[in-house]
């Protein structure tokens, strides 16, 4: 865009207003019309090429640029908004949250350090995500991009606590740390323990009992077996909600056995934590209030748009001492812009960090811990609803019991007794997916192929399990007559 002004404001300031007015509206209507679009749709390979394009050097108007966003970007998302989106652990978002994102742009505030507002937004949710636990006023945390990191500042963490600061930077040696969780615990844990040196077979992975949590003798028996080798236990991580059947471990019996051996408790309560919204449901997570530090993400249950994951730590002495550094251009001060201590650069890993707090900030304020209650409890409801349709129909066997929010079960309905069934039901969740009907995802249950859905999104009615388990029971009749 040629432009008399050096700088990157618009030469015609009304014009840009009326296309942002135009793009505010045109997002609003794709919320509310969601219903009437395709979960998902592939990008056509024709669409797909035109993103190798060469770094243009000549800008274009904004206006074109927006057209080419709806004509290759918009209508080919992830679908996760879509009520009718089960796949994996999704959240749908909201339209305030949608609102908050555009307002932290305009800010364009830098939450790694100095005196502003917006830090205050961010400490204002980590206090309200520590009351919500049941954790101390005191402790400390970050929003992050999710889950997966909160854990690998949560490992972090724990190792320096182990070790002590110095191995910041006389490094691990042979320090032989070992740590516990369960074999259904999710991947990014073990991969953690690669990331931070100790290497993923570190992790003992612990058997779980027929509920899918942690078996606490077989916990036990691990740590004496290590100590008795001449390791050194270190951490215990209990999940909250298992990613493939949202099993909780017996987390109060964990916070004990850690005291007990004095070992780091951390919970990986990715989406589980957020069942603390609900007074029903708070129960289930009885213990989580004694861990050290807990990792959990605000985009999945609590509908804050991506990404906004959080950590907690008990002892922010601890949870500072592994991380912080000191630098002269990042000199704290008493006065002035470069006061504010303690910063947040100070607890984990990046420097420059965005407005991530404003949406968490803005959706609490909006909806308040109840209302979101109040989804997480539709959305245990509707997966019983589920549950409940799939055992009155033959055609089809549930394949785990439902602790939470998802429901894993497969089409068995093929008269030829040599079908293959994995492949069978593989093929019925491509085709939901293709067909834009319903995005449930896949795991695999004792070696057998689940379709698994997880019921997330707080757009989701009793007509969408409906419709997903009508189409389901047609595509796989369809396809179990065409094998046969
Ligand atoms: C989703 C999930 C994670 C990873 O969280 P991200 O936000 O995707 O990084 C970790 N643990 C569990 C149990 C999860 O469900």
């Amino acid at each position: 865009m040629k432009k008399s002004d050096p700088d990157l404001d618009p030469d015609d300031w009304a014009e840009l207003r009326a296309l942002g007015h135009r793009m505010l509206d045109d997002a609003f209507d794709g919320l509310e019309t969601l219903r009437e679009r395709p979960v998902w749709q592939r990008l056509p390979p024709r669409l797909r090429a035109e993103f190798r394009e060469k770094l243009p050097h000549q800008g274009q108007p904004a206006a074109e640029a927006y057209a080419d966003y709806l004509r290759l970007v918009a209508p080919y998302a992830t679908g996760n908004t879509h009520p009718r989106f089960m796949g994996w652990v999704h959240g749908g978002g909201t339209a305030p949250g949608m609102l908050a994102e555009m307002l932290a742009g305009a800010l364009n505030a830098n939450l790694g350090g100095r005196d502003h507002a917006p830090i205050e937004v961010e400490r204002q949710v980590i206090a309200w995500a520590a009351e919500m636990l049941g954790l101390p006023a005191e402790c400390s945390g970050l929003l992050v991009t999710g889950t997966s990191l909160a854990n690998f500042i949560g490992v972090l963490v724990a190792r320096c606590a182990a070790l002590g600061a110095a191995c910041r930077r006389s490094g691990l040696g042979a320090a032989p740390l070992t740590a516990y969780a369960s074999t259904a615990a999710h991947a990014c844990i073990p991969r953690a323990l690669d990331m931070c040196g100790l290497g993923s077979e570190a992790l003992r992975r612990i058997a779980t009992g027929p509920a899918g949590r942690i078996d606490l003798a077989a916990l036990e028996a691990a740590i004496a077996r290590d100590r008795a080798a001449g390791n050194r236990p270190f951490l215990v991580i209990g999940t909250a909600g298992t990613v493939d059947i949202g099993a909780v471990d017996d987390l109060a019996s964990l916070a004990a056995l850690c005291r007990r051996e004095g070992l780091w408790f951390h919970v990986d309560g990715a989406f589980g934590a957020m069942l603390a919204l609900s007074e029903k449901h708070r129960p289930l997570l009885a213990g989580i209030e004694a861990a050290d530090s807990v990792a959990f993400d605000f985009h999945k249950w609590a509908q804050v748009p991506y990404d906004a994951g959080c950590i907690l730590v008990r002892d922010s002495a601890a949870h500072r001492a592994a991380f912080a550094q000191p630098a002269p251009y990042l000199q704290g001060e008493t006065r002035g812009l470069a006061g504010g201590q303690p910063w947040p650069c100070d607890f984990g890993p990046d420097l420059s960090r965005g407005f991530r707090a404003l949406k968490v900030w803005l959706t609490l304020k909006i909806f308040g811990a109840g209302r979101l209650g109040e989804v997480v409890e539709r959305t245990i409801e509707l997966a019983h609803l589920l549950a409940g349709r799939i055992d009155a129909e033959p055609a089809l066997e549930r394949m785990a019991p439902v602790a939470l929010n998802i429901v894993c079960f497969r089409f068995v309905a093929a008269a030829d007794p040599g079908v293959d069934l994995d492949a069978l039901n593989a093929a019925i969740v491509a085709d939901l997916q293709e067909g834009g009907i319903a995005a449930p995802s896949t795991t695999r249950i004792r070696g057998r192929l689940a379709i698994r859905a997880a019921i997330v999104n707080h757009r989701t009615r009793s007509a969408d399990i409906e419709a997903l388990v009508e189409a389901v029971l047609r595509i796989g009749k369809a396809r179990a007559a065409a094998a046969a």
